[in-house]
């Protein structure tokens, strides 16, 4: 089985549509979405849209999503995210926030585990970026593979004997007796540097995690954004991909 997994979407349709594209090529089975559909961009309903298309296996929260639904105090969020948060309340109509609604914190099967944030405190959305904070769920996990976002930083951490380690690849063969905390970064808003949507292809079979790039048309993403009367921080941000 061949899962692609998509995080971090944030109402940017131009970068979905291209990771969506690339992962058509792939041959994948299933598809699991890691949180953060919207917020921050210009198309929030066309990205559920197409996320409610995918009939993802999994779908989990982010805390736009709980921003938007009134889960979580907008003093949470800084001042360009709550505009964007007041923003998409208003875009969007009550079938979609009912589809947010059935999202979860934490998703587990026999294989792998998803939260948006970290999984000791799913609920307060703590970002991963580095081995210590991948350390605080990788403690937790009851599965060999944790996959996570929010942060917009893809990496891959693995466990070495009581420590972790950060694997310098994207891509990483999963071992038996080794537990991994990937996050696959943000396919609508990346910060790691790269511009370029950020997803994760996981094969069951073959015993892989990929994390891959694709580009996409940042200028029409930026120019939707600017003509929604959104911050223009939220426009600038995706081409210098920070
Ligand atoms: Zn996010």
């Amino acid at each position: 089985m061949r899962y692609g997994l998509i995080s971090d979407i944030h109402g940017n349709l131009e970068a979905f549509q291209a990771s969506l594209e690339a992962l058509s090529k792939l041959n994948i089975d299933k598809y699991l979405c890691i949180g953060d559909i919207v917020g921050y961009g210009a198309d929030p309903k066309a990205c559920i849209a197409l996320v409610k298309s995918l009939e993802p296996v999994a779908l989990v929260s982010g805390n736009h999503e709980w921003g938007v639904l009134g889960l979580l105090d907008l003093e949470y969020f800084n001042e360009y995210a709550k505009e964007a948060i007041l923003w998409t309340k208003v875009a969007l109509d009550k079938g979609d926030s009912d589809y947010l609604l059935s999202f979860r914190l934490i998703y587990k099967d026999d294989g792998m585990t998803l939260v948006h944030g970290t999984l000791d405190h799913p609920e307060d959305f703590n970002y991963t970026l580095d081995i210590n904070d991948a350390y605080i769920s990788m403690k937790l996990m009851k599965t060999s593979l944790c996959f996570v976002g929010h942060s917009h930083v893809p990496g891959i951490f693995y466990s070495e004997g009581d420590g972790i380690k950060a694997n310098a690849a994207p891509e990483v063969k999963i071992e038996e007796d080794r537990k991994y905390v990937v996050n696959i970064g943000s396919i609508g808003q990346p910060r790691d540097g790269d511009p370029r949507a950020s997803y994760a292809v996981f094969d069951d079979e073959k015993k892989t995690v990929e994390i891959r790039r694709v580009a996409y048309d940042i200028k029409k993403a930026q120019e939707k954004i600017l003509k929604a009367g959104l911050p223009g921080r939220l426009a600038s941000r995706l081409s210098l991909g920070e």
